[in-house]
């Protein structure tokens, strides 16, 4: 196949006087709008928080009293993250390593008694990798309570046609 791609760059197009000064008119309006209204495309957390929307994936709450035990969380995880274990003289709970945990929501999906959910929570920061192991009572507390008493401000990104994406404050 024959044929040659020849890429014009803007500076070799054939632009008139008239249009590259359009164009440098342009910028400068843009960059005089973007210093006297700036937009804010990142935010200082951690005074300010992001609260995503409903049905995001966040971390994994296990409730205790609707659990049976069955193991389901654990056989379906594709990732090994959620296993099984037996404290003595108590029953079957699963654990969950967010070392492995990939976040896909197989277990949550799975379990026949919705003792799984997502929080809404995503930000969390460990210490060490012992601390990713949530086993016991640690698996059952939903971050979004710590969360949502914090005292931060928080805002939910939306998109705007014309700005972009946007922080709208909830709080
Ligand atoms: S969210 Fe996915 S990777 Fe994480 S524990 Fe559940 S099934 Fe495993
Ligand atoms: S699938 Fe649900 S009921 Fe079964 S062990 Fe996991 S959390 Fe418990």
């Amino acid at each position: 196949m024959g044929g040659k791609y020849v890429e014009k760059s803007v500076s070799t197009r054939n632009l008139s006087l008239l249009s590259k000064a359009r164009n440098h008119l342009k910028a400068i309006m843009l960059g005089a709008k973007l210093f006297i209204r700036p937009i804010r495309i990142t935010y200082r957390y951690p005074i300010v928080k992001e609260i995503p929307q409903e049905g995001y994936r966040g971390f994994i709450v296990l409730d205790d009293q609707k659990c049976i035990g069955c193991s389901l969380c654990a056989r379906i995880c594709p990732a090994s993250a959620m296993k099984m274990f037996q404290p003595q003289e108590k029953k079957l709970r699963p654990a969950i390593n967010y070392e492995r945990c990939v976040f896909c929501g197989y277990c949550v999906d799975i379990c026949p008694e919705n003792a799984l959910k997502h929080a809404r929570t995503h930000d969390v920061v460990f210490e060490s990798g012992e601390s990713m192991l949530y086993i016991g009572e640690k698996f059952t507390v939903d971050p979004d309570t710590q969360l949502l008493t914090g005292n931060v401000r928080m805002y939910r990104v939306k998109v705007d046609d014309k700005r972009g994406l946007i922080y709208e404050p909830i709080r």
